[in-house]
């Protein structure tokens, strides 16, 4: 049986555990998956743009487990009242090709994107940022919120969005949490000025330049989240060639990243160097230091492992029949051979001859 976490499993999970401590156990999931890069069969996202648009397949494996993740991302869906990212993932087994999981992976995307970003943080801001400046206020604006404060230990949020309704929607959501303070700033160069940290989580599909060289001041560190497709860039390219680069997967981020608009030997460092201590992050304190995030398929991976674990420990989700499971396994056939009533499986309603209920 291939076990089905829905939106309210997901639910049921993290408000048992609690977002924050749900975001830094997600975040050790995910370093200790980068620590053993080597492992993992590594390809650029599957991207298919399509107007408006773009859905994309996420898939990597180890030796032992496969993932994948379908997600989409629409900046113009909000318009429509749909999430602009939306998002299932899938793990198997890799001896059998089994799958073991089915689940709900848009509050996951959400989850593990703020984990990854607070995690890179941790080793890259200057250990003393206490402020961060958060542009885009939609919806994973939360998550890095929460993300920031219990790994990063961020104290102050700058919260800015074109849409007023937006951040007034953050501040209700993250209002009540102790040791988060909320600033309201009037315009994006207002929330940076003076910031540790420079978080960037717009959808716009569009070279837009949300930060621009004379807001960065030395020492920042840049968290650009929502630069992740080609022809859709949040920061100016002059601050990326003045400051230090990191990435997670190259060869994706060159297509996807902010670094699409620069040269493909622009220099650039992957995460899991500076995770696994192959090389320094920050080389000083006044060094500007800029993670060009764009989400790979080893952290959807690290997620489906620890959602996968977690929901065996505590038997949360369903038992699906998504796979046949025949006495004798050449005889497929018989499954369309059933009598008209035959149940297909627990819980399920007859089926018709032609499978139309
Ligand atoms: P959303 O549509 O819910 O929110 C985006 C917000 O950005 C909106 O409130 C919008 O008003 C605001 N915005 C747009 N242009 C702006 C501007 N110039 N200045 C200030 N605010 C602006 O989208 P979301 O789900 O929060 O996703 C945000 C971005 O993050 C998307 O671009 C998405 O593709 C990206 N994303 C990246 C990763 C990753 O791993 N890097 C993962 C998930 C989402």
């Amino acid at each position: 049986m291939t076990r089905f976490i829905d939106v309210a499993d997901i639910q049921q999970l993290v408000s048992s555990i609690g977002a924050e401590k749900f975001i830094t156990s997600l975040a050790q999931y995910i370093r200790a998956d980068y620590l053993r890069w080597e492992e993992f069969e590594k390809s650029a996202r599957v991207a298919n743009h399509v107007p408006g648009g773009v859905i994309e397949l996420m898939p990597t494996s180890d030796r032992t487990l496969y993932g994948f993740k379908y997600v989409n991302g629409h900046p113009k869906n909000t318009a429509q009242n749909m999430l602009t990212v939306m998002a299932f993932g899938v793990l198997a087994e890799v001896e059998t090709g089994f799958p073991l999981l089915f689940s709900e992976f848009t509050i996951s995307t959400a989850l593990r994107t703020a984990a990854t970003s607070a995690l890179m943080a941790s080793v890259l801001a200057r250990p003393e940022s206490t402020v961060m400046a958060l542009i885009g206020n939609g919806a994973q604006s939360e998550f890095q919120a929460l993300a920031f404060k219990s790994i990063v230990g961020i104290t102050e949020i700058r919260v800015f969005d074109i849409d007023p309704a937006a951040t007034a929607k953050f501040v209700r959501n993250i209002a009540h949490i102790d040791g988060l303070t909320i600033v309201q700033p009037q315009s994006v160069r207002e929330a940076v000025r003076g910031a540790d940290i420079v978080t960037t989580v717009t959808a716009d599909k569009n070279y837009a330049t949300i930060i621009t060289p004379d807001m960065v001041e030395p020492g920042m560190h840049i968290n650009g989240v929502g630069g992740d497709c080609p022809g859709k860039t949040e920061l100016h390219a002059d601050i990326l060639r003045a400051a230090r680069v990191f990435v997670e997967f190259e060869p994706q981020t060159r297509i996807e990243g902010d670094i699409q608009q620069l040269p493909a030997d622009f220099p650039v460092t992957e995460m899991w160097r500076v995770l696994s201590g192959q090389v320094v992050g920050r080389e000083s304190k006044e060094q500007v230091t800029v993670f060009d995030s764009v989400g790979f398929a080893i952290e959807d991976f690290s997620a489906l492992r620890y959602l996968y674990d977690l929901a065996q420990a505590r038997d949360i989700g369903a038992q699906i029949n998504l796979i046949p499971d025949p006495a004798n396994p050449k005889d497929l056939f018989q499954f369309v051979a059933a009598p008209a009533t035959t149940l297909t499986h627990d819980n399920q309603f007859p089926v018709s001859p032609m499978g139309l209920n």
